[in-house]
């Protein structure tokens, strides 16, 4: 690892928004999951969540030009849970569709803990996900078609809720956990030593703050790594 590797990484993590995040709601083309998940890497979101039906579904591909390393994406089977879970972990829920509620996207506060729902290509949203949902948002649209691509329109609103919380001073002070950025210091810059932590039931190492190098760890001495499992 560089130096300007390690700055670059601390630069990224200084910027996470742990409260703002996405929920995909069966959006099954896999370049259009890859092209949300790289504008939310963009845009500080560390965590995103899909309703797949098909395991098939993946989202990496040349489309994430390598962003689904960078942003944690949980699967769920149920939307309606999924979005409940999240309702109870204090998101608002906005839920990106034209109904009867739908508010223009830009006049909704994103510096509340936001989840944007999308909806799948060809249906949208589904009704269970526009129930449970907050508020409906909408991007207006004045020309003859009557929606935007999904990852677009994920887009334009995630760009929204960062102009939002970049006024608001979200992105000058890091935002993430103590326990989530030493955590994602270790995965981002060892990640074999991560995975070979996870395998193993280890705790992290500790990180150099000044280096990003690995601090040695009361469990080390027990730990016999093969060249295959970490960075040591
Ligand atoms: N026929 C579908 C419908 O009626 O919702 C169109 C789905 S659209 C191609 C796919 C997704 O993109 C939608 O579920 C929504 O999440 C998002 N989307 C597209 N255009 C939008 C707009 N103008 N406002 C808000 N969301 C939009």
């Amino acid at each position: 690892m560089t130096p300007e590797r390690f700055q670059r990484v601390l630069a990224v993590l200084a910027k996470r928004q742990p409260d703002l995040t996405v929920l995909m709601d069966e959006v099954n083309k896999p370049h259009n999951l890859a092209a949300i998940v790289r504008t939310c890497d963009a845009i500080g979101v560390g965590q995103v969540h899909a309703v797949t039906p098909s395991k098939q579904v993946r989202f990496g591909n040349a489309t994430t030009a390598g962003s689904t390393r960078w942003v944690d994406c949980t699967r769920h089977a149920d939307v309606k849970l999924a979005a409940e879970q999240l309702k109870a972990q204090g998101y608002q829920l906005l839920c990106t569709q034209l109904s009867a509620r739908s508010v223009d996207f830009r006049a909704v506060d994103y510096t509340k803990p936001t989840c944007i729902i999308v909806g799948a290509e060809k249906f949208g949203v589904s009704e269970a996900a526009a129930a449970v949902a907050d508020q409906h948002i909408i991007i207006p649209m004045d020309g003859m078609v009557q929606s935007l691509n999904v990852s677009v329109a994920t887009a334009i609103v995630l760009y929204e809720a960062e102009r939002q919380r970049r006024d608001a001073g979200f992105y000058r002070q890091r935002r993430l956990t103590d326990a989530d950025y030493q955590r994602l210091l270790v995965e981002w810059l060892h990640p074999r030593v991560a995975q070979f932590c996870r395998n193993h039931q280890q705790p992290y190492p500790g990180i150099n703050p000044e280096t990003g190098d690995l601090l040695s760890h009361p469990g080390e001495a027990e730990v016999e790594l093969s060249p295959e499992d970490g960075e040591y």
